[in-house]
C-alpha cells in the first residue's frame, strides 16, 4: 500500500504543489499525519505563544490521482482512522466562541486509550475520530489549509469519520488529495476552535467519477447523505448546504423542485459543521432510508 509519510505536508492547496506521489483509481493510500500544531503542543505547559505559527494546519500530500482531470469528481472512501495515544486542545481569549468569554489561555492534554478521551478526572468520551481538514487543489491561486471552501479544506465536519465517502471536485490534472487535522472527538460547531487535536493515520481507497454526478463537497455516512457549503458567514454557509441538497435532489435524484424543498423541511437537518474558521461551514443531512424509497443509488 502507498504510504505518505506526516513529513510531507502543505500548508496550503495549490495546483502549484509537487505531487508527493501518484496513485490510480482504485488504489488504497496510507496518510500519516501530524496535528494541527505539528506536534508543538506537547505538555500542557506549551501554549499559543510558543508556537510557530507557520507551522499551523499541515496537511499531508499531496497526492496526484492519475487519469483525474478537471471537472471530474474524487471519491475519497475512509477506510480506518488510527489514532496516537494522546490529544491537545487550547482555548486561549479572543479565539472562536468560547474566546469571548475566555479570561485566560489554557492547554490540556488528553489520553486517548480504549476508544476514550479522557477530558478530566470526571469526564470521558467516547473516542469519534474525524479528519478536519481534506480537500483537493483550486482551479486558481492556493487556499490555506486552514480556510474550508469548494474544494474541501478545513471544513472540521465531525462526520467526516471512518465508513465514509467524500465526494471531491477535481479542478486540476491529478486532483491532488490532501489531508490532515484529525480529531479525536470534536462536537458540531467546534466553539473553542480546536476539537481532540492529533496526530494518526489514515488509510482510504481513491476512486476517480467521470463529470460531477454531485454537488460537491458531498458526504455519504452509513445513514445519510449530506451537502457541505462553507462561506463568510454561517447564515450564508446554511443556505448554500440547503441549495446543494436542493439540487441533488432535484439534478441527482430527479424529484420536482417544490417537492425537494418540501422534503428537506420534512425530512433533512441543516447542522453546523465549525463556527470559527476563515469560512464557516454547515451540512444538511438527508437520511439514507428516504433516499432508498426513492431508488437512488450512489456512484
Ligand atoms: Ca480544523
Ligand atoms: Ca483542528
Amino acid at each position: 500500500m502507498l504510504t505518505i509519510k506526516r513529513d510531507t505536508v502543505v500548508y496550503a492547496m495549490s495546483a502549484d504543489n509537487a505531487p508527493a506521489a501518484h496513485a490510480g483509481s482504485g488504489d488504497t493510500i496510507l496518510f500519516e499525519t501530524m496535528d494541527c500544531f505539528s506536534g508543538q503542543i506537547a505538555s500542557e505547559a506549551d501554549s499559543l505563544g510558543t508556537l510557530d505559527w507557520d507551522r499551523i494546519n499541515p496537511a499531508t500530500g499531496p497526492v496526484y490521482i492519475d487519469g483525474a482531470e478537471a471537472g471530474d469528481t474524487l471519491k475519497v472512501e475512509i477506510l480506518r482512522i488510527d489514532l496516537a495515544p494522546q490529544a491537545a486542545l487550547i482555548e486561549s481569549p479572543g479565539s472562536g466562541v468560547t474566546g469571548l468569554w475566555a479570561q485566560e489561555e489554557h492547554t490540556k492534554i488528553l489520553p486517548v486509550e480504549g476508544g476514550m478521551v479522557t477530558f478530566n478526572d470526571r469526564v470521558k468520551l467516547p473516542v469519534r475520530a474525524m479528519i478536519g481538514v481534506i480537500g483537493t487543489a483550486p482551479a486558481e491561486g492556493a487556499i490555506s489549509t486552514g480556510t474550508p471552501d469548494l474544494h474541501g479544506g478545513n471544513m472540521d465536519c465531525r462526520r467526516i469519520g471512518e465508513g465514509t465517502a467524500l465526494y471531491l471536485p477535481v479542478n486540476v490534472p491529478g486532483a491532488l488529495l490532501a489531508m490532515g487535522d484529525l480529531h479525536a472527538v470534536m462536537g458540531d460547531g467546534e466553539v473553542c476552535v480546536c476539537g481532540a487535536e492529533i496526530a494518526g493515520e489514515v488509510t482510504v481507497r481513491v476512486t476517480v467519477i467521470k463529470g460531477t454526478p454531485l454537488p460537491l463537497p458531498f458526504l455519504v455516512t452509513a445513514d445519510a447523505a449530506m451537502a457541505i457549503y462553507s462561506a463568510p458567514g454561517l447564515d450564508a454557509a446554511a443556505e448554500g448546504a440547503t441549495q446543494r441538497m436542493r439540487a441533488f435532489l432535484t439534478d441527482a435524484a430527479g424529484m420536482a423542485p417544490h417537492e425537494a424543498g418540501m422534503l428537506l423541511s420534512l425530512a433533512a437537518d441543516l447542522r453546523i459543521c465549525q463556527a470559527v474558521d476563515p469560512n464557516k461551514t454547515c451540512r444538511m443531512e438527508l437520511p439514507l432510508s428516504v433516499l432508498a424509497q426513492m431508488g437512488y443509488c450512489f456512484p
